[in-house]
């Protein structure tokens, strides 16, 4: 056995791709320190260069209105529920200047599936938001909200998709993936993408020139041969439109429905990440998971497959509301890389570093562009650090 996992990892360290079985093997290992060294060694090959990125952008949920139901979501409401909601366009406006005003460049904008609204509407907000906020990418509707508009709409996906590029649709989130094998979605959601219409929407937008990340949420009912399925078909369909920037993965927040679930804690997290490196050999860039795992493990995570610490993060609501969030300041993680020896370094959603600063050797002093005060953000009652 361990003759076994040692020829795998060997293998994916020196750049060689292994096998769905091989996949499958590693699932079973529990060495996390095997795991992490192999993973580390494809990150470092990867990424020889002297830093760790991190994005600053805002999640914004625009509307808690769901025509889905998934079992591990506190999230979502019915339209007529007392505290449904779809965000006006000035409580828009105000989030996206909070976020530019903290150096943020990118909006994650996505919502339930709300079961009126018309792709008109989408695109109306788009064509606002970008004329208003050029510099602003929106990186918005995960592929299940789009395939929604797909079927409400009654027009092809390519249409969908096309339509809402020209209005300002700048790149794709991976949400609404968790585990893309169907005995998996059709038990855990209900009216929502199965693993072909998911994959379907992320294939035509990067046909179209799309760039879109990829996640999976696991530690629920999922097997671990289920988990390697996943990132069999996101690996398949990167070798077939080499359209995904970057993978993240987080372990399943218990609650809702699903509150006895046993939570896969910590050890499963960067044990399974640390796989995801070896197994996604054509996907360039893996986020940390801090706002599930926390600052330490976000932390440790960078030697277990992960090059970049994802992003500040200013609103989240859907984890928030399965009672898991973890909330850093953006000096925590500049901390957080550079303790771990690297240098921080901003990037926008494709990766190319947007900070002005060349890179020098990291030190606890050095990096400190500004100090950070707080201010209140009155609706989340959260402080929102401001970089001076
Ligand atoms: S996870 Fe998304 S699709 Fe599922 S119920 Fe919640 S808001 Fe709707």
């Amino acid at each position: 056995m361990s003759a076994t996992i040692d020829r795998i990892l060997s293998k994916a360290a020196n750049g060689e791709r292994i096998t769905f079985d091989e996949g499958v093997e590693l699932m079973a290992c529990h060495d996390l320190h095997k795991l992490g060294r192999a993973a580390h060694a494809v990150t470092s090959r990867l990424h020889p260069e002297p830093y760790r990125t991190y994005n600053i952008d805002r999640n914004v949920n625009y509307t808690n209105v769901c025509a889905a139901v998934c079992d591990f979501c506190a999230f979502y409401r019915k339209n007529h529920d007392a505290d449904a909601y779809v965000l006006s366009r000035e409580e828009l406006y105000q989030k996206i200047e909070e976020t530019i005003a903290l150096g943020g460049d990118q909006i994650l904008m996505q919502g339930g599936m709300h079961p009126t609204l018309k792709l008109e509407w989408y695109e109306d907000l788009l064509r606002d938001l970008r004329s208003r906020f050029s510099s602003v990418n929106l990186h918005a509707f995960s592929p299940p909200e789009i395939w929604h508009f797909h079927k409400i709409n009654k027009l092809p996906l390519e249409d969908v998709l096309r339509r809402l590029k020209a209005a300002g649709l700048g790149s794709i989130p991976g949400g609404g993936g968790e585990i893309l094998v169907d005995r998996v979605r059709k038990e855990l959601t209900k009216n929502k993408a199965l693993t072909d219409e998911w994959l379907e929407v992320m294939r035509v937008w990067h046909r179209l020139g799309g760039k879109s990340t990829c996640t999976m949420m696991f530690g629920h009912i999922e097997t671990a041969a289920e988990r390697i399925e996943h990132l069999d078909r996101l690996r398949q369909l990167q070798d077939e439109t080499g359209g995904f920037t970057a993978f993240i993965c987080w372990t399943m927040q218990p609650g809702h429905k699903m509150a006895d679930a046993p939570a896969a804690g910590s050890f499963e997290y960067l044990r399974v990440q640390a796989i995801s490196r070896l197994y996604l050999d054509n996907i360039p860039n893996i986020q940390s998971s801090w706002v599930t795992q926390g600052a330490k493990i976000g932390q440790i995570a960078l030697f277990f497959g992960a090059n970049d610490m994802g992003s500040l993060m200013i609103e989240e609501n859907v984890v928030a509301s399965a009672g898991t969030v973890h909330y850093l300041t953006l000096e925590q993680i500049k901390a957080s890389i550079r303790e771990a020896g690297w240098v921080p370094r901003q990037r926008n959603v494709f990766y190319e570093l947007i900070d002005e600063r060349p890179p020098t050797a990291p030190t606890a002093a050095a990096d400190r562009v500004g100090t950070t005060r707080e201010v209140n953000h009155a609706e989340s009652g959260r402080s929102l650090p401001v970089v001076n």
